[in-house]
């Protein structure tokens, strides 16, 4: 299995071949079909499986194939993570699978003045990654507006249950239009997580690895 046979579109493709990349991992083999098909998914992977690759690629190939998919200014595709750290790896990656296109993306997390993430906010983005405290305070400030929320991830789920980051992520659920697609991964899968994704998905693929 090569890239080429995942029905990627050229942009992405060739950003792929700037990286190196030429065979997808597991759970990217399994993961891009199903997102691209318009599916939920309920992944079950660890960091280090490649599974930031296995949202994000769809999701940007998903969002140049919507209509007008270039140059707008709402936010279509929000990815929540756990932590700082992880936030900026996910907008790096982004910045690579993206370079050629036009879709526009931010990080947002907190601990840092909100200043400079408001003004790239205000210039518009598509795909915002984001903690979700600092979702939250810019949501409450009605800097960011969920609405137009079409792609949906909740990464590291578990990690985000173990942080407390629980009663946030319950508040911004229903702020998200049910109309969307939704990727929930976690790198287990207690009661309490389990019951999350079943508020969160609508008849997901199951993928582990
Ligand atoms: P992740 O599990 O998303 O943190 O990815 C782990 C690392 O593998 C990252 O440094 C990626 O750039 C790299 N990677 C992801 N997918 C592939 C692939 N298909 N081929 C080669 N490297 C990859």
């Amino acid at each position: 299995m090569i890239f080429e046979n995942l029905k990627l579109t050229e942009p992405v493709l060739r950003a792929l071949q700037d990286e190196g990349y030429i065979t997808p991992t597991p759970i990217q083999a399994k993961a891009i079909p199903c997102v691209l098909d318009g599916k939920d998914l309920l992944g079950c992977a660890q960091t280090g499986t490649g599974k930031t690759a296995a949202f994000s690629i769809p999701i940007i190939q998903n969002l140049l194939a919507e209509a007008g998919g270039n140059g707008r200014k709402s936010v279509r595709a929000l990815i929540l993570t756990p932590t700082r750290e992880l936030a900026a790896q996910i907008g790096d990656n982004i910045n690579a699978y993206s370079r050629h296109t036009r879709l526009k993306h931010t990080v947002i997390f907190g601990g840092v003045s909100q200043k400079s993430q408001v003004e790239a906010l205000r210039k518009g983005v598509d795909i915002l990654v984001a903690t979700p405290g600092r979702l939250l305070d810019l949501v409450n400030q009605k800097i960011i507006d969920l609405q137009t929320i079409r792609f949906f991830v909740l990464d590291e789920a578990d990690r985000m249950l173990d942080m407390g980051f629980i009663h946030d992520i319950k508040k911004i659920l229903p702020l998200l239009p049910r109309k969307r697609q939704s990727l929930f991964f976690s790198a287990t899968m207690p009661a309490e997580i389990e019951k999350l994704s079943r508020q969160i998905l609508n008849h997901p693929e199951m993928i582990e690895v």
